[in-house]
């Protein structure tokens, strides 16, 4: 596969060089440069088949030039060793969960794959990997068990002190082996100021072979596409066909995944995006102006984002045209206290716990269906699983969340963790020492 930059439509990299740079140096996105066509048949057919063959049968018309069949088969059998069901919360509403992989979110098929195909570019090339992350939560925890164990890789993961949840820590600092964890005495923009600065260090890449595992990379973008065929598999052998996915959206990753599912011909009807009061989508889609803000602290935290990333992704699809995006897309805005309401609302009609990301999608889910009522399944996704909230979910619901399997075992776990203050040389002699 060959790459272009949104920002410069002649580039073309490999797909080896998008993967190890994340963003071409014109600070566009990588797109591909076909987006391949799936074979009518296999979607006719696409009830019969498991989500690790779905998986690969995409993964293979994006990368089966790169990356030989028999190698991509073990790194897709490795990725995408846990389910994504499809649950249905009454005749036309049902829940997608992305959240039975090992950090209970979504991001983990981002992360295990492309942890997975950096292990496999790096060992060709004999030379150690060295991850860099900054989080603020969720996304580290999605790095650090997706980068476990796989050799030829070591991640550093940075995080603001006192500033994650307790399950989001134990992910981060209870792992060893190749994953390293530092907790800095500062904000989540000093940490991402730490490896930006690396990033920019010519002098420490003389010594590393640096790379992120930032969430524009493209190798995070392809395996989010596999589970909306594998919802459409699922919803298929139901007897349902059309279907209108909500999505919970911040940088709008995963609904660009969606929508890049959808240009390689997998039939939706229609996509939502759900967001938190950080609404720089829905103003665009309603007056054409694209105006970023700073973002707003909400319940739903992995969403607050005031300039989304992976819009350009998106705009990249749709020629820049507005009318044909609106066609395909609508979005929704709301505040802590609808979120707070729907939560409530969920647990109270159909029994189901939900963080306030899902809780958000199901709101949007509902505001479309009430414009556009009509006979298909809605389906709305759920990026993480509650447990990881504890904050956001009143006390009594919280205790009746049934915790997901190996949930627990990380307590108790020695943190494994180096303290360290904002500063740039610190943080460099501490790469270099453990070099
Ligand atoms: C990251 C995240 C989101 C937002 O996904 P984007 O791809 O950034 O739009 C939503 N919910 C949860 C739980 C997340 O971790």
């Amino acid at each position: 596969m060959k790459l272009y930059s949104t920002n410069n439509h002649d580039l073309r990299v490999s797909f080896e060089d998008a993967v190890f740079n994340s963003l071409p140096t014109d600070k566009g996105l990588y797109m591909p440069e076909n987006i391949p066509q799936l074979d009518p048949s296999f979607l006719r057919n696409i009830q019969q088949y498991s989500l690790q063959e779905i998986a690969f049968h995409i993964a293979n018309a994006f990368i089966g030039e790169d990356i030989p069949e028999a190698d991509l088969k073990a790194i897709i059998t490795d990725a995408i060793n846990f389910d994504a069901p499809v649950r249905f919360l009454d005749s036309k509403t049902a829940v997608l969960e992305l959240f039975h992989g090992p950090s209970y979110a979504f991001k983990d098929f981002g992360a295990r794959f492309m942890s997975r195909i950096m292990g496999y570019f790096s060992k060709q090339d004999d030379q150690l990997l060295d991850v860099l992350v900054a989080t603020s939560g969720d996304t580290g925890g999605a790095v650090a068990l997706g980068f476990l164990g796989v050799s030829g890789t070591r991640v550093t993961i940075l995080y603001p002190k006192g500033k994650v949840s307790k399950v989001q820590e134990e992910q981060l600092t209870t792992n060893g082996m190749n994953i390293r964890a530092i907790e800095v005495e500062g904000t989540f923009d000093d940490c991402q100021k730490l490896v930006k600065t690396a990033f920019n260090d010519q002098n420490l890449k003389g010594h590393l072979r640096l790379t992120s595992a930032n969430s524009i990379n493209i190798a995070r973008l392809i395996p989010q596409t596999f589970y909306y065929f594998w919802a459409y598999a699922q919803l298929k052998s139901q007897g349902a066909s059309d279907i209108v996915f909500t999505v919970p959206s911040g940088n709008f990753g995963n609904i660009g995944a969606g929508l890049l599912a959808y240009k390689m011909g997998l039939p939706v009807k229609h996509f939502v995006a759900g967001t938190n009061v950080n609404d720089t989508v829905p103003r665009f889609l309603e007056n054409g102006r694209y105006e970023p803000m700073p973002s707003q602290q909400t319940l739903a935290n992995a969403m607050d984002v005031g300039d989304p990333s992976n819009w350009v992704r998106i705009q990249a699809m749709f020629e820049n045209d507005l009318d044909q995006l609106r066609q395909v897309i609508s979005s929704y805005t709301y505040t802590d206290a609808q979120t707070k309401t729907a939560m409530d609302m969920l647990f109270t009609t159909y029994g189901y716990i939900a963080c306030p990301h899902t809780a958000i999608a199901y709101l949007a889910s509902e505001a479309f269906r009430a414009e556009h009522p009509g006979d298909y399944a809605s389906v709305f996704l759920s990026t993480a699983h509650p447990c990881k909230f504890p904050d956001a979910i009143s006390s009594d619901v919280f205790e009746q969340i049934q915790l997901p399997k190996g949930a627990g075992e990380l307590e108790g776990k020695p943190k494994l963790v180096t303290e360290m203050e904002v500063d740039y040389e610190i943080f460099k002699a501490y790469l270099l020492a453990n070099n």
